[in-house]
């Protein structure tokens, strides 16, 4: 009775690896066959070629809970990647606003140099009045002495 234990528990242990079987503990591919007993007529499942009905120590697994599980980690991973990808979407934005930064900074140092261009040529037109204004006194002065 006990043998009887430890054998389907080996054999519960074997059918616990998630998904679609390739392989058995023993090293053994599985491979996919069709069941032809009247309870499960039809019905796929995997299994090492050496497990027998009484050798229950290899692996035997029905195919439809195999895709069940496959599809149960296909959706944790989905879910997985879903969450990856908005934290790329994350990335993708505060990096779209890094670029934008030194943009911007580039238009204000833009703008500034165009204030100072302004303000430069405005100096030169006051220095020009002034150089004319004062060789104008300095006329003034000289006509002054000279006729004076
Ligand atoms: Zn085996």
């Amino acid at each position: 009775m006990s043998s009887v234990n430890s054998s389907s528990t080996s054999r519960d242990r074997l059918a616990k690896q998630r998904g679609i079987p390739t392989k058995c503990d023993c090293g053994e591919a599985v491979s996919r066959f069709t069941s032809k007993t009247i309870k499960n007529l039809g019905r796929l499942f995997h299994c090492c070629p050496l497990g027998s009905q009484k050798d229950k120590t290899h692996l035997f697994k029905w195919t439809d809970k195999s895709v069940i599980e496959e599809i149960e980690d296909f959706q944790d991973l989905f879910d997985v990647l879903l969450v990856d990808i908005s934290e790329f979407q994350k990335s993708v934005r505060a990096g779209e606003a890094m670029m934008k930064r030194p943009e911007s900074r580039i238009e204000e140092i833009e703008d500034a140099i165009a204030h100072c261009e302004e303000k430069t040529s405005e100096c030169i037109r006051e220095l020009k009045s002034i150089k004319a204004f004062f060789v104008c006194c300095l006329m003034m002065v000289f006509m002054y002495h000279t006729y004076a």
